[in-house]
């Protein structure tokens, strides 16, 4: 009977013969959203069934309408609490349940636009804040980015007393690797600097593109000595893999500092910058712990 009510009416029906079968095509993919429920059926009730779909966290927004022929206040009232969204007492007029069930209809059409629509902005969002935080050319983080995590790394460090390391990079000559090879091979130096520094770092490092030919990698937990230990580390691969992958002889100098007691962002990122101008000055292609 039912199957007549929405046949033609631009209602795609599945019929369950009782509650069990009911709920056995609720959990396949594709089921339906929009339900017309008996109330006393064999197996599970129209209103456990609700109960048990409200319950569920699938994402889908189900229009539920239990039709029944128990039709005391009490019991209207006890199937909207548990869930249902409407309530049609046998018997019923075809038209007045086929409105009730439009309603519905386009109650789940308006869900599932939102939903698609929430799922875009979300996409947008993700995108857009990974957009603000990367440096286009290198994929590595933007100053932004560095500079506000920057800060919350020094207070945790100085908080829970732990060492906290920068180092400031720069690639030397790098001016002379444009004129001589091209600003496109410039740019392919500066990408393969920066994957050399994404493989060398720790996961909890941030390292970042500081401006230009400059690098800036924050190192938590992790003293001078430490740092400095990646910073050669780094300084003599991009030696050997700039030579092997670009033909192209490149150096960087690097410049490594710890934090000091009452030292704040602005004096220790001074500090790696003339520990860095001071590996410039000592020749270029080396470390120096300032
Ligand atoms: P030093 O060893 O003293 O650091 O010398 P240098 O030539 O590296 O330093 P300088 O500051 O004179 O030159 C930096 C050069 O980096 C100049 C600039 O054109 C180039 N540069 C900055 N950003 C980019 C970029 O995104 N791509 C390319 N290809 N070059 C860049
Ligand atoms: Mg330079
Ligand atoms: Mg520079």
């Amino acid at each position: 009977m039912l199957k007549k009510v929405f046949s033609g009416h631009d209602y795609q029906v599945v019929v369950a013969s009782d509650g069990d079968e009911a709920w056995r095509i609720l959990e396949e993919p594709g089921h339906p959203h929009l339900l017309v429920l008996d109330w006393m059926m064999p197996g599970l009730t129209g209103v456990e069934i609700v109960q048990r779909l409200r319950q569920r966290p699938d994402g889908h927004t189900y229009y539920i309408i239990i039709l029944t022929s128990l039709d005391t206040p009490a019991d209207i009232s006890f199937a909207l609490d548990g869930g249902a969204d409407g309530f049609v007492s046998k018997p019923y007029h075809v038209d007045a349940l086929r409105s009730r069930a439009n309603v519905g209809k386009r109650i789940v059409s308006l869900h599932e636009i939102l939903s698609e629509k929430m799922r875009l902005l979300e996409e947008a969002h993700a995108t857009i804040s990974h957009q603000a935080a990367t440096d286009e050319l290198t994929g590595l983080y933007n100053r932004r980015f560095f500079n506000e995590n920057f800060t919350k790394s020094l207070s945790a460090a100085r908080r829970y007393n732990f060492p906290l390391s920068l180092i400031m990079a720069d690639v030397d000559k790098f001016k002379a690797v444009n004129d001589t090879y091209g600003h496109s091979a410039g740019d392919q130096v500066l990408k393969t600097f920066a994957h050399i520094l994404r493989n060398h770092a720790r996961t909890e490092d941030i390292s970042a593109r500081w401006g230009g030919e400059e690098f800036i990698i924050l190192l938590p937990h992790t003293s001078s000595e430490g740092a400095a230990v990646m910073a050669e580390r780094a300084r003599s691969t991009v030696e050997s893999e700039c030579l092997r992958i670009m033909s192209i002889a490149v150096t960087v100098s690097l410049g490594v500092v710890e934090l000091k007691d009452g030292e704040d962002a602005e004096a220790l990122i001074k500090r790696a910058d003339r520990a860095l101008y001071r590996a410039k000055d000592e020749g270029r292609n080396r470390v120096v712990l300032g």
